[in-house]
């Protein structure tokens, strides 16, 4: 069974800056993309290592900024897909500003790399049942499959009860590969990456994607940029737990992927789409 493999573009403060307080001064453009430069280069490192390639749902403002990182990500033969246009959850937003982000984004993204963006990840995951508009959002800007949805109630912030499991697909024809879950003491816990994947045993992520294999279901792997190449700035007046939440094994990340790297089968996400049959419109 081969994997989806996908890495969340976006620096480390922009993506906790609506979960905690964050100095205004660590979100600055420039500030953020040296950041995500050094952990993009160290990402491709361990790929091309591994010979393997991916999905990189990038910020669009970073297809604006620094759109040599998107190229160069494209020209070193990985996907390239959208992660909104900033770090900003759409559970916040009305449908008017959610498209305005979407084709802004995806034409910097489409512009920096030659390739059409067909795939869209919703910051924090933030897409579920007060906001299932925005499916139709993303099919009318172009997009052909989501990766938004993750089928738990346990997490705080997103998550989407009764929805299937395997790849599915919209009434309006928008593919739907969720993040898998696994089923531990009775609850549905995602095994998908980012912060489950640095508390777990890397066993235990290895066991959930052989389970979703075996029950016929390809899964989809995440992690971003900082939990690989380890550069993250310190954030101030955090709270114990969220202390432990956002850094625990942030450095190990390198070394802790390139383990399930040698051990599960991946490709970028529109590859796996299209060997499970799924039309996504394009050769
Ligand atoms: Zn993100």
């Amino acid at each position: 069974m081969v994997h989806g493999l996908s890495v969340d573009v976006e620096g480390f403060a922009e993506s906790h800056a609506q979960s905690v307080r964050v100095d205004p001064s660590l979100t600055d453009t420039g500030v953020s993309d040296t950041e995500i430069e050094a952990n993009l280069n160290t990402t491709l490192d361990l790929f091309a290592q591994h010979v393997c390639r991916a999905t990189f749902f990038f910020l669009g403002r970073i297809g604006e900024s620094s759109p040599h990182l998107v190229r160069m990500t494209a020209d070193a033969g990985h996907e390239i897909g959208c992660h909104s246009y900033q770090h900003l959850r759409i559970t916040g937003q009305t449908p008017d500003e959610f498209r305005d982000h979407l084709t802004r984004a995806r034409a910097a993204l489409q512009d920096a790399s030659g390739q059409p963006v067909l795939g869209f990840r919703a910051p924090d995951f933030s897409i579920g049942a007060g906001n299932l508009w925005a499916f139709d959002e993303l099919y009318a800007a172009g997009f052909r499959y989501d990766s938004s949805v993750v089928p738990t109630d346990i997490h705080d912030v997103y998550g989407m009860s009764d929805v299937p499991e395997e790849i599915y697909r919209w009434p309006n024809g928008l593919i739907e590969f969720p993040l898998p879950v696994m089923r531990i003491l009775g609850e549905s816990v995602p095994v998908g990456g980012g912060g489950y994947f640095r508390l777990f045993p890397l066993w235990l992520t290895q066991r959930g994607f052989r389970q979703s294999a075996r029950a016929g279901r390809p899964g989809v792997f995440y992690i971003h940029p900082y939990e690989i190449g380890a550069v993250a700035p310190r954030l101030s007046g955090l709270s114990v737990t969220r202390r432990f939440r956002h850094y625990v094994r942030l450095g190990r990340g390198r070394k802790r992927l390139g383990w399930l790297l040698e051990r599960l089968e991946f490709a970028p996400m529109v590859e796996v789409l299209k060997r499970q049959e799924f039309d996504v419109g394009v050769e």
